[in-house]
């Protein structure tokens, strides 16, 4: 699994060839994750940036700022 730091940029991201990103809650327990497409967002905007824009849906609690491959295997 492929984690990218938070720096890095959505354009840099669809550059490397993502098109999907994994959102992680924070809670270990919970554990739940979401796939989003990275097209709603500019190239500009980091993916720290987003960060607060992110409540899990399961528990409420903030969501963990990972990031991951949605699909593995085509790059
Ligand atoms: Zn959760």
């Amino acid at each position: 699994m492929t984690t990218y730091p938070p720096k890095i940029t959505f354009g840099e991201l669809r550059a490397s060839g993502v098109r999907d990103v994994l959102v992680y809650c924070r809670d270990h327990k919970c554990g739940h994750h979401i796939a989003i497409s990275a097209d709603r967002w500019p190239d500009h905007i980091r993916l720290s940036d987003i960060e607060p824009d992110f409540v899990c849906t399961a528990c409420g609690a903030e969501v963990r700022p990972k990031f991951s491959r949605a699909r593995m295997g085509t790059g």
